[in-house]
């Protein structure tokens, strides 16, 4: 039994063409419980959680992270994802609860639910000087089409993004989930780029090829179809939160001292943090604060010496 996702990147032999997926349908299942989400910030969220994976997976850093933040205008409100250098990733819809009617194809409404007044921003932060951003106008709201533009706009790379999560109309909790990126890379003949387009435009979608059974392996050999192939690498990738006490203490430290001091709450005395992206609370004692306010109050003392 299956119980994680996975992540494959193939290149074809000629070193034209790079082909990842992934089928993200644990992770956007993970997603889903930890926020709540109705079906169409499910596959808002999911969208974007399976392109972060694929970008993340194309870092190549460890330690490496791609952000994706999308703000589209509609009522989902702020959609953001991020993944680290293996395709793991986390995120969270500002707005998890909107629920739209379907479109007249029956399909889930993600552009009306994103909005298409907006923006799509990037930031790759490779842990070292200043993180890489580029922003484009949204195109469509549907994220897959989002990011294609991105990368052709902003960094001139010839792409093929395609993201779907298929959300079960009577039982909400069922879902596939899935992307692909494809990327034509510097020195691809025009026969390549004439065969990929072809391929291309017989793709099935995500969602119906997994449903179909194929594996990531067989949905990059479809897309390659033609091309000799081989595997760069592949690997299992998770719904994966890096937050921890010591990063919310460091989050507070950049707190006022008096504010840390109003946090806790008058009846328990504790004050709670809640991370956004997996939903874990941490707990801090009044007196805990209170340490951690007396910080605050020695490091401006410091660097006010240094100043
Ligand atoms: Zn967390």
């Amino acid at each position: 039994m299956r119980d994680m996702d996975r992540l494959i990147r193939c290149i074809t032999s000629d070193g034209a063409v790079m082909a990842a997926a992934v089928d993200s349908t644990y992770m956007v299942a993970a997603a889903q419980q930890i926020h709540g989400t109705s079906p169409v910030a499910t596959a808002a969220l999911g969208r974007l959680l399976s392109g972060a994976s694929l970008m993340g997976s194309m870092l190549k850093k460890q330690g490496a992270s791609v952000t994706l933040k999308v703000n589209g205008g509609g009522p989902l409100g702020t959609v953001t994802a991020i993944a680290d250098a293996n395709g793991n990733c986390r995120g969270f819809v500002e707005h998890p609860e909107i629920t739209l009617p379907l479109r007249a194809d029956g399909k889930l409404d993600v552009g009306g639910a994103v909005g298409r007044r907006g923006l799509l921003g990037v930031i790759r932060d490779f842990g070292e000087g200043q993180p890489y951003t580029g922003q484009v106008e949204l195109r469509s709201g549907e994220i897959a089409e989002d990011l294609t533009y991105y990368y052709a706009a902003s960094e001139q790379i010839p792409s093929i993004c395609a993201l779907g999560v298929l959300v079960d109309k009577t039982d909400a909790r069922r879902l596939l989930a899935g992307g692909m990126l494809v990327q034509v890379l510097p020195g691809a003949s025009d026969e390549a780029v004439a065969r990929l387009e072809k391929n291309a435009a017989s793709l099935p979608p995500v969602t119906t090829m997994l449903a179909q059974g194929m594996t990531i392996e067989e949905m990059c050999a479809r897309v390659l179809d033609g091309f000799p192939m081989e595997i760069l690498d592949q690997c299992a990738v998770h719904y994966a939160c890096n937050c921890s006490r010591e990063r919310v203490e460091r989050a507070f430290l950049t707190l006022p001292a008096a504010e840390l001091l109003s946090l806790p709450d008058d009846t328990t005395g504790l004050a709670e943090a809640r991370c956004q992206y997996c939903g874990r609370t941490y707990a801090f004692t009044r007196g805990e604060l209170e340490a951690l306010a007396k910080k605050v109050e020695a490091n401006s003392k410091k660097s006010e010496k240094t100043c």
